[in-house]
Parts: structure tokens; C-alpha cells; sequence
């Protein structure tokens, strides 16, 4: 066993055998065909769910440890998530699993088609550090209720979540069903050089790239949720009341440390100083004259990042905020405007809490501008006119998003979560997460009793009663 440290985490990386050797023992149990039963995976939904019901003091805690998530964020957007995610699953699941029947073709008549939603098999989950409980434990509904097995390698930089969601899993579930494997790049280094039957990576698009050329050495099926920048447009006819309270939440959420979070404003030239100055007091409201002091502001995930972020503060005049603290890993909320598009922090994901604002003055400026930069996760518009609403949304592309809201769109289940080229492939949530992780498998199915000669050898005649079929 290598024994070499991950940083932030203390444990040891997983060896090459070792990671080997897990893959082998969830391959022989995905083989007993025990979690093809519907029955055994509401039963682990159910002792997830218990186990996290249980445990929630202790992730809540760790979550807290690790960069200051208050109770209600940590609730809001990582426990109660999970579970309310895990409510529908389980609310819906029998009838998700059931085989589809679709409409046979003239051509194979009489039969019956129906599509299967079958396991792939030993899954491989990665999460980054920033919504580190809800990263891990999402998918892993989605990989459960398609009855997969499991192997969940958590972000090192979230060391005490890490260990709470080790705790959690190994609770639950049998290590041959589903494990945690905590370590750095190492570890997932190892963990990708093993053959798996379907990888969920969350991350940035660089290591993005990584899992996806990992994935194709054995072609294993991906999906990749990745980041970047996710634009806002704020037009004239916003309600600059209500778009300054929904972007300053979605942006300052989780200290920026959000991949949906707007990254940046495109803001109506017309209405740059009132709504600026709106943003600026609701940022007061929220957090107070110091957003220090807040018990619900959270702070930066580590050094490295607090260093890249407050860089980012000499490329325009700071508006808002702009204060630091290293000690403490804060940064304050902060507008900056003045800034040039070239500027690190308009090329960069930002992922923290500054919010450079670039202004229009015609909208197609604004669509240009999301147009000439890779394809963003999340785009945002806020307007009263739907004829700006619409010509936003035809014109761009992007993952997913809202209009008049932030963010809000992951908690919708019926809505698939996910990227859009450099920001992703693949998409999850509610039944879109079975999806991901069943393969649809179509299958015909005749009776023996009838059978048409028409498309056997000799094909002399049969012609022109195939064209009168399929025209
Ligand atoms: P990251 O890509 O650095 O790390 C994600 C995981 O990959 C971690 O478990 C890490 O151990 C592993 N990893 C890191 N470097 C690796 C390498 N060289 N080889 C193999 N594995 C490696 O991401 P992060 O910094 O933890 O998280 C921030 C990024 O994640 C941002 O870009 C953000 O937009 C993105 N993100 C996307 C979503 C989404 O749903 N699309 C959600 C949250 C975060």
C-alpha cells in the first residue's frame, strides 16, 4: 500500500491492487444479479435514506468544518436534497423501472417491442469539494435505483465531509455494493487506470478531460458534469427589485463556490448604476455592513483558491466588497466593474464570490458575447419582457438555467441536469439520473406461430411490396 498522503485528507491513497481488487469483488456481487431485484434497491434507498436521517448532525458539522457551511445552506442544499431527491426515487421508482412499450414496425408485424432499463453494472462516482454531500450521494440515488454497484471517490480538498460520508456509506451498505474510496489524484488516478461499467464525474472540464479519455481506453460510458462561466443577462425591463435580491443569493450562495452561480452580469447599459446600487444594498441585506461577521457567509475552500480569487480583484474597480482576510480564507462579496473581457477574471471560472459586471447597450451585444466563449452550464435572464425572454433563449446555448431565477432549476426533477460541450455531456436528476445509469435495452419479440416470407432470399418480386410497406 502506497502511503503517500493526499493533501487536505489524511489517508492513505488507494494502491493500484487495491482498487483493482474492489472492482473485482463488486463485479462478482453485481453478478449474484441480487440488485437487479427491485425490491433489494428500495430497500437501500430506505437504508440510505435512514442512514442520512441518522447522520445528518455529523455531515451538517463536517460540513461546516471544512469551509464554514451554515446549517441552513448545508441543509438546504446538500441533506435535504439528497432526501427529497431520494423521496421522489422511491416514490416513483417501480414505475421508472417498468419496460416501455413502443410501437413495432410494419415490416416485423405481428411482434411486440418493449425497452428494458437495464443495469450497467460497477459504477465509479467522482465529486468535487464545493457541494461535496449532494455531489457524492445524487448520483449515487440515481446509480442505486438502476441497480448498479458503487465505488464514490469524494474530493480530498473536503476532508472532514469525506470522512462523515465514508462513516455514512459503510453504515448502509456492504462494501461489495457500494464503498467510498477518500484519497487525492492518486487515488483517482487508480481508480480510472480500473474497468468500469459506467463513470459519473463531476468536476472541473480539465479533469473533465482526464475521465473522458480514462473512460475511452475501455470504452465505458460517461457522463461529465463540468463548469465554466454561466452568464446573466439583465435587461431595462427587469424587475431590478427582485433580480438584484435572486442574483445575489445565486451568486454569494456557498461563497460563489457554486458551478451554476452566475459568473458574470451582462448588464442593460441603461440600467447599470440603479441596478448596481440595488445589488449593493441587498448584498448589505443579506449579510450585514460586514459579511465577516455573518454566521450564513461561508468562506474559501483553501489557500490555493483564496490566492487565485483575490487576484482576481485588481482587474476592475471594486463596486462592492473587496475586502480580505487570508487568515480567516474570507472574501468578501464583491461587484467589480470596469473590466476588461481579456481580464483573468472574464476567462477563468471564478467560482467565488466576485462578480465582474460587463454592460450593452443593444442585446444582440449580449448574445454575441455568450456566443463567442464555450458553451456555458447555466445562463440566466432576467426580464418582464418575453420577447427578450425568448430571443435570449433561441440565440444561446448552455446546459440548462432560468429566466427571472438563479440556480433554482437543479431542484426541479423533472428538469435534466447537466453541460453542454466544455461544460458537460449527460444530464441528472429525478428519473433523468435512472436514466443515466440504466442502459435501455430494446427488444423484439415474435411469435413463432406467423411467419411472413417476404424478406427472405429469393428477394425476386418482393420489391415493390417492401416499398409499398415502408413509402
Ligand atoms: P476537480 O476537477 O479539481 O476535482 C474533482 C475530482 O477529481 C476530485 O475528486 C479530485 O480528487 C479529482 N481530480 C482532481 N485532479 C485530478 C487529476 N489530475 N486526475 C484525476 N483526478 C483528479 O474539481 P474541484 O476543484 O473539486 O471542483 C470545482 C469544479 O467542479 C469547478 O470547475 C466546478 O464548476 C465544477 N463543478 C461542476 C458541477 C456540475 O454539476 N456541473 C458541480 C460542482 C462543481
Amino acid at each position: 500500500m502506497d502511503t503517500v498522503m493526499a493533501p487536505g485528507i489524511d489517508v492513505a491513497d488507494i494502491s493500484t491492487e487495491s482498487a483493482y481488487l474492489l472492482v473485482q469483488k463488486q463485479r462478482r456481487f453485481f453478478e449474484t444479479r441480487q440488485t437487479h431485484d427491485l425490491d433489494f434497491r428500495i430497500r437501500h434507498l430506505r437504508a440510505l435514506q435512514d442512514a442520512i436521517v441518522a447522520q445528518e448532525k455529523s455531515i451538517l458539522e463536517a460540513l461546516y468544518k471544512d469551509f464554514r457551511k451554515c446549517e441552513f445552506e448545508g441543509f438546504v442544499t446538500e441533506v435535504g436534497f439528497v432526501l427529497d431527491d431520494l423521496k421522489h426515487t422511491l416514490k416513483h421508482l417501480r414505475s421508472w423501472a417498468k419496460p416501455e412499450r413502443v410501437s413495432s414496425s410494419l415490416m416485423v408485424m405481428p411482434a411486440s417491442a418493449k425497452v428494458y432499463s437495464i443495469p450497467y453494472g460497477v459504477s465509479l462516482i467522482i465529486s468535487p469539494w464545493n457541494y461535496p454531500f449532494q455531489l457524492l450521494i445524487a448520483p449515487l440515488v440515481g446509480a442505486i435505483a438502476a441497480g448498479n454497484c458503487a465505488v464514490l471517490k469524494p474530493s480530498e480538498l473536503a476532508p472532514n465531509t469525506s470522512a462523515a460520508m465514508k462513516t455514512l456509506i459503510k453504515s448502509a451498505f456492504p462494501e461489495e455494493y457500494v464503498s467510498v474510496v477518500e484519497g487525492g489524484v492518486a487515488t483517482n488516478t487508480r481508480l480510472l487506470e480500473q474497468k468500469w461499467d459506467y463513470i459519473f464525474f463531476t468536476g472541473g472540464t480539465e479533469v473533465g478531460r482526464i475521465v473522458a479519455q480514462a473512460a475511452a481506453k475501455n470504452l465505458t460510458p460517461t457522463t461529465l458534469e463540468l463548469g465554466g462561466k454561466s452568464p446573466c443577462v439583465v435587461d431595462k425591463d427587469a424587475n431590478l427589485d427582485v433580480a438584484a435580491r435572486r442574483i445575489v443569493w445565486g451568486k454569494y450562495l456557498n461563497a460563489g463556490q457554486t458551478c451554476v452561480a452566475p459568473d458574470y452580469l451582462l448588464l442593460d447599459k441603461a440600467i447599470e448604476q440603479p441596478f448596481l446600487e440595488k445589488m449593493r444594498a441587498t448584498v448589505r441585506e443579506f449579510y450585514g455592513e460586514n459579511a465577516e461577521q455573518s454566521p450564513d457567509y461561508p468562506r474559501i475552500i483553501n489557500d490555493r483558491h483564496f490566492t487565485r480569487l483575490k487576484s482576481y480583484l485588481s482587474d476592475g474597480d471594486v463596486f462592492a466588497g473587496g475586502e480580505t482576510n487570508a487568515a480567516e480564507r474570507y472574501i468578501a462579496p464583491t461587484i467589480l466593474r470596469n473590466v476588461s473581457p481579456e481580464a483573468p477574471v472574464m476567462i477563468d471560472e471564478i467560482f467565488g464570490p466576485i462578480l465582474p459586471i460587463m454592460t450593452y447597450s443593444r442585446l444582440d451585444e449580449a448574445i454575441d458575447f455568450v456566443n463567442k466563449r464555450p458553451k456555458p452550464l447555466a445562463l440566466y435572464v432576467f426580464s418582464e419582457n418575453s420577447d427578450v425572454q425568448n430571443t435570449v433563449l433561441q440565440n444561446t446555448n448552455s446546459g440548462g438555467g432560468c429566466v427571472n431565477d438563479t440556480v433554482t432549476h437543479l431542484t426541479v426533477p423533472g428538469l435534466p441536469f447537466g453541460g453542454i460541450g466544455d461544460s458537460g455531456m449527460g444530464g441528472y436528476h429525478g428519473k433523468h439520473s435512472f436514466d443515466t445509469f440504466s442502459h435501455k435495452r430494446g427488444i423484439l419479440s415474435k411469435p413463432s406461430m406467423f411467419d411472413i416470407k417476404l424478406r427472405y432470399a429469393p428477394y425476386k418480386g418482393k420489391l415493390k411490396w417492401l416499398r409499398k410497406i415502408i413509402g
